[in-house]
């Protein structure tokens, strides 16, 4: 197999998830067809693989594609990131995809995890306080403010810390601290259905809309689910969004048309309302669709320009294959065509 690009000599990569066919970082195949291509990255052509070197590298790239999480598809043609690297598109109608529920477990573990020792040790060091307080002949009482305080600010994290900024009332970055996160809402537009992100400040409400809203959504998802979740919390986000049936219908579902409560209450008056307006249960789950729907949305800008190159790749393998093609090679594919 050659290892530059026929087109530009550009060196076309290695990878290691094919065993079949270890070159290239972005390989296109066609199993109905029997086409094989590397994607050369650097002038983006493609570059048909010699016939006898495809078709146990086809079969294997099928199995990584439909193994993979993370995929984009349109009718007939699909795009995904393997977790080596190596990226994989796949030419013949859309398979469903899947949310899958794994790759979330881990990262909200970790984050739950560090919450609780962080309030460990700010417990433990709250207390040799006190204890030195004490000591030294000062009352209780004095202290019991603070301590009420600060223990609630090692729960919830400090609702002064700056946890992004977004363009404020006078164009001047205005910070958005964690006691935003009480006064944010994902909105629809009554009128037009858009998405909406409204942050209520003392000065009013700053709404963002389309790539921006969803953009800081993602950031300040993040803190207001600061304490992530056990294993049981992320399985049920999970369910949530499969019972939604994608994480694009889930992000829309959660959306209301309520205007966040105004700042200027007295901060006693939002204590029990939650970040974003949500319970745990369904921001994790928020959390995890808002993400998931941002990275296929990515892979889908790519589709549009991979499926014109695909188009081109395939006049030109039509002709060449065919004056190739062995006999053993026309079973092979037409035994491709007869899989259901
Ligand atoms: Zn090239």
């Amino acid at each position: 197999m050659y290892s530059t690009c026929l087109f530009c000599h550009a060196p076309l990569g290695v990878n290691e998830s094919i065993e079949h066919f270890p070159v290239g970082r972005r390989l296109a195949f066609d199993s109905g067809k029997g086409r094989l291509w590397v994607v050369c990255r650097t002038c983006e052509r493609w570059n048909l693989s010699p016939l006898e070197e495809r078709w146990e590298a086809i079969e294997e790239c099928e199995r990584r594609f439909e193994g993979t999480r993370m995929r984009a598809s349109t009718d007939n043609i699909g795009l995904a990131r393997l977790p080596e690297g190596l990226e994989l598109v796949r030419i013949g109608p859309a398979l469903r995809p899947e949310f899958a529920a794994w790759r979330y477990g881990d990262q909200f573990g970790r984050r739950r995890r560090r919450t609780l020792i962080q309030a460990g040790l700010g417990f433990g060091a709250l207390g040799a306080v006190v204890a030195g307080g004490i000591a030294a002949g000062a009352g209780i009482g004095g202290f019991g403010w603070m301590i009420m305080q600060s223990g609630r600010y090692l729960v919830e994290g400090n609702p002064r810390a700056v946890v992004g900024y977004v363009p404020g009332f006078d164009g001047q970055p205005l910070a958005i601290r964690r006691l935003h996160l009480k006064h944010t809402r994902w909105q629809t537009d009554p009128s037009t259905g858009e998405h909406r992100l409204a942050i209520g400040f003392k000065r009013g409400t700053i709404t963002l809309t389309g790539e921006e809203a969803r953009r800081q959504a993602g950031i300040l998802i993040v803190h207001a689910n600061r304490r992530g979740g056990n294993r049981t919390e992320v399985q049920r986000a999970v369910d949530r969004i499969q019972e939604a049936g994608s994480a694009e219908v889930l992000v829309a579902s959660m959306a209301t048309q309520r205007e966040p409560p105004p700042v200027w209450r007295k901060e006693s008056a939002v204590r029990n309302v939650e970040a974003f307006g949500m319970h745990p249960e369904r921001r994790l789950a928020f959390e995890m669709a808002l993400h998931e729907e941002q990275e296929r949305r990515a892979l889908q800008g790519e589709l549009i320009a991979l499926e014109h190159a695909w188009r081109d790749a395939e006049e030109i393998a039509k002709i060449s294959d065919n004056l190739l093609v062995p006999e053993s090679d026309e079973e092979w594919l037409r035994k491709q065509r007869e899989k259901p």
